[in-house]
Parts: structure tokens; C-alpha cells; sequence
């Protein structure tokens, strides 16, 4: 079973090709199950996300397109959403009242610093980078706490321009790990940190450990931004997860579980 629920539309503003390129590349990569999961609406950074009088037509054009393709393939309709700690009001109610099948929630802002964006790369001069891990992880259980998501967005994102996180906060990451467990998460293993300075999955190795053993499920995605992109490197995830002992992986419908065998 191959799945990739993590995919962006140009609607964003920063990928792309239409719907339809993405769901054409994804059967030619044999996806079974294919979600979108575009960045949310949201008062805050706007040229990165849909406008909010988008959601609609959004979520009418993909389940058009799970008409059309539905001998071929099994598509999913979803959001990324920004958690930002302490600015949980930005989160839109009609956001987490739409009609999907699931919403990521993912950390890309520490107050107001986008610090997996290149242009404020040089914001890291300036900033203890342990402290920023420990700001980041607790701001991942806060987003779990929350209750609002799904699944969690590329959990170790921070590391980005190779800045992994140091062997001390290793319990930050457990503490993280216990919120999302408690909060009857799901982890996507995402390649897009192949394509990054990292070259390297979202969870690392260590992490994806961590999350077999506190028996979180896991689900995979691509985090495309282009129809090239999708599927990317994807048996490097199934070999990854196989490797570490996962057997079950997780898709949404109507933000209900399923789990299949892969
Ligand atoms: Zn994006
Ligand atoms: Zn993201």
C-alpha cells in the first residue's frame, strides 16, 4: 500500500501545477491513497497560503477530481496548518470545521521567525540553538495538546539547515513524543528533508526509533510543491520505516483512521 498524503497545490502561492498534475504523477509513481494537504488559510504570512474564500472551491475541486480518477486512485483531501504557540487564535475555524478527511499540523514559526525559510536564514547567527530546539519541541506539544490535528507535519522540521538537535534534548523529543502518543497522533515519515541541506527524512533515524518503540503509527509523504515531486523517494521511506520494524501505516477518511499493511 502506498501512500502520500502530504501534497501542495499552486493555490499556496509557492508550489506548483494544477490538482490534476499531481494526481496524474502520483498514478504513474502507484499511489494507492493520495492526499492534499494545502497550507491553510490564515490571517498571517499570506503570500505562502490559500486565501481563506478558497477553502471551498478547494475541497470541491478535489473531491471533482476523486470522481474522475476513482478506478485509478484513492484521493484525499486535507490542510496543513501552521501552529503558532501563543498565537493559537490565528488557527481558522472554518479551517478545522472543514470537510476533509484530515489536517496536518505543522510548526514552521517560532513567534514571528519562519525558520525553515531561506530568507531569514540569518536569524541562526543570533540565536542559541538548543534553546530554539527546546522552543520548537515544546511548541510540538503544544500543537498535540491542542486536539485539532491529525497527523504531525515533518516533526524534526528544526533541523532543516543542519542543525540537528544535540544528544541533551533528547527528552524534549520523548516529552514531544508523549504529547502526540497521548493525543492519539500520527507521524508522517516526509521525504522533502531529502531535498533539503539536511539530505535527510523528517523523522531522522533515532527519532523514527523512538517512535516505533512508544508505538506511535506512522503514515508517508512527499510534501510535494510540484507534480515532479510527488512520490519522491519513497521506497527510501518504506525501506526506512521496514528497516526500524513498521509493518502499518495510516491514511484519514473524514478525519476517521484506517491502517493498512505495507
Ligand atoms: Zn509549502
Ligand atoms: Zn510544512
Amino acid at each position: 500500500m502506498n501512500i502520500d498524503l502530504h501534497n501542495h497545490t499552486k493555490r499556496c502561492k509557492h508550489a506548483d501545477g494544477e490538482c490534476e498534475e499531481y494526481i496524474q504523477a502520483a498514478i504513474v509513481c502507484g499511489i494507492d491513497i493520495f492526499g492534499f494537504a494545502d497550507h491553510a488559510p490564515m490571517k498571517f504570512d499570506e503570500r505562502y497560503r490559500m486565501d481563506i474564500d478558497e477553502v471551498e472551491s478547494y475541497i470541491d475541486e478535489v473531491s471533482h477530481l476523486r470522481e474522475i480518477y476513482k478506478d485509478k486512485i484513492d484521493i484525499r483531501v486535507g490542510f496543513e496548518v501552521d501552529y503558532i504557540h501563543k498565537k493559537e487564535y490565528l488557527i481558522e475555524p472554518k479551517v478545522l470545521n472543514s470537510d476533509v478527511d484530515y489536517l496536518i499540523g505543522s510548526v514552521h514559526f517560532l513567534n514571528n521567525w519562519g525558520f525553515d525559510n531561506e530568507e531569514f536564514l540569518g536569524v541562526y547567527k543570533n540565536v542559541d540553538i538548543n534553546k530554539i530546539w527546546i522552543e520548537y519541541l515544546d511548541s510540538i506539544a503544544n500543537m498535540a495538546q491542542s486536539g485539532y490535528f491529525d497527523i504531525v507535519g515533518h516533526f524534526d522540521l528544526l533541523k532543516i539547515f543542519n542543525n540537528k538537535p544535540h544528544k541533551e534534548l533528547q527528552k524534549y523529543i520523548i516529552n514531544a513524543l508523549e504529547s502526540i502518543k497521548d493525543n492519539n497522533m500520527v507521524i508522517e515519515i516526509n521525504t522533502a528533508g531529502l531535498r533539503k541541506m539536511i539530505k535527510e527524512i523528517y523523522p531522522s533515524y533515532d527519532i523514527l526509533q523512538l517512535v516505533h518503540k512508544m508505538e506511535i503509527p506512522i503514515t508517508f509523504s512527499s510534501d510535494a510543491h510540484n507534480p515532479t515531486q510527488v512520490g519522491f523517494m519513497k521506497d527510501s521511506a518504506l525501506n526506512l520505516a521496514k528497516k526500524i520494524g513498521f509493518n502499518k501505516v495510516v491514511s484519514f477518511k473524514k478525519r476517521e483512521r484506517e491502517i493498512y499493511d505495507f
